[in-house]
C-alpha cells in the first residue's frame, strides 16, 4: 500500500515537472523582475476604450486586459464610446488611456479631448490596429501616435518579433520571439525610440525585401508618454507570454508621465547636419 502511494506520488512529481517544462516552456524566458524599475499601476486611474471594427476583437482585448491591470492595482474605467473624450474633467483625472479602436470616424471635438488630455500628461497606451489604424481622416491623431497602419502582406502569418534594445526596461531581459499573427507594415515616425521590430521577407510583397519594420515604440507627445506595440491582431495573441509580458511593461512606463521627468525620446534614423 505505502509503495502504491508512493508510486502513485511519484507518478504525479513526474507529471507535474512534464507540466512544468512543456506546458510553460516560456515563463522561465520572460523574467518580469528585469521591469522593477517601471513605475507601479497600484492606485493609478486607467481609461479604457474599445470600439470600432469588431475583427480586432477590441470588447474581448478589453475583458482580457482589465483584470490583469486591475490585479496589478489599477482602477480601471472602460467606456465604448468615443463621446468620453469629450469630458474635460474626468480626462484630465486619467493617468493613462488604453485604446482599442481599429477605423471608425473621431470627432473634431473628441480629438481635440483625447490629444489635450495627452498632451497634459495622461499616458496613452495600444496595440495593432487599436491605436495604430483607428482614425485615417486624422492626420493629429497619428502625429501623437507616431505611426499609422499601411499593410500586413501575406495576412496572418508566422514572424519573429525582434528585441533591439535590451537596455530600456520595457524590453530588458526578452529574447526575440516567434508569434502567428499579422506582421504589420507601418508608416513610421522617425523620431521615436524603437524597442523592437520585425523583418520582411520577399514572400508576398517582393519589393520589401529585408525592411525592417518597428514592432514596438515609445515616445512623447506634450507631457505624455505614449506606448505602442503593433501585435495583437485578436486577443488570443497576448497568450504569448513575451507579447503579454512587453504589453504589460508598456502600460507602466506609460502610466508614469505625470510622476516621472521627460525621457529623451528622440532618436533619429537619419544622418542629419549634427551627425559627425
Ligand atoms: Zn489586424
Amino acid at each position: 500500500m505505502i509503495n502504491k502511494i508512493y508510486s502513485v506520488s511519484c507518478q504525479l512529481m513526474v507529471l507535474a515537472f512534464f507540466f512544468l517544462c512543456t506546458v510553460n516552456p516560456a515563463a522561465a524566458s520572460v523574467p518580469s523582475d528585469q521591469a522593477d524599475e517601471l513605475p507601479s499601476l497600484k492606485g493609478k486611474k486607467v481609461l479604457m476604450v474599445w470600439g470600432g471594427w469588431e475583427g480586432h476583437e477590441p470588447r474581448q482585448f478589453t475583458e482580457k486586459i482589465k483584470p490583469h491591470l486591475e490585479k496589478l492595482g489599477a482602477i480601471v474605467t472602460v467606456s465604448d464610446s468615443l463621446g468620453v473624450y469629450t469630458n474635460e474633467k474626468l480626462m484630465a483625472s486619467f493617468d493613462l488611456i488604453i485604446q482599442s479602436w481599429t477605423m471608425g470616424q473621431i470627432s473634431g471635438e473628441q480629438e481635440k479631448g483625447l490629444l489635450n488630455a495627452v498632451r497634459n500628461g495622461a499616458g496613452i497606451a495600444g496595440v495593432h490596429g487599436g491605436l495604430g489604424d483607428s482614425f485615417r481622416n486624422n492626420p493629429g491623431y497619428q502625429y501623437m501616435v507616431g505611426g499609422q497602419w499601411v499593410a500586413h502582406p501575406g495576412g496572418v502569418i508566422d514572424h519573429t518579433v525582434e528585441i533591439t534594445n535590451q537596455n530600456d526596461p520595457v524590453t530588458r531581459g526578452i529574447k526575440d520571439f516567434k508569434i502567428k499573427s499579422e506582421q504589420y507594415y507601418l508608416h513610421v515616425d522617425p523620431n521615436m525610440k524603437v524597442l523592437a521590430t520585425t523583418t520582411f521577407n520577399a514572400d508576398h510583397d517582393d519589393w520589401i525585401d529585408g525592411a525592417v519594420i518597428p514592432v514596438v515604440w515609445k515616445k512623447t507627445y506634450g507631457k505624455g508618454r505614449v506606448f505602442y506595440f503593433a501585435v495583437g491582431h485578436v486577443a488570443k495573441d497576448f497568450d504569448t507570454p513575451e507579447a503579454m509580458e512587453i504589453l504589460t511593461r508598456g502600460i507602466r512606463w506609460a502610466s508614469g508621465s505625470k510622476y516621472l521627468p521627460k525621457e529623451e525620446w528622440v532618436s533619429p534614423v537619419y544622418p542629419g547636419k549634427n551627425s559627425k
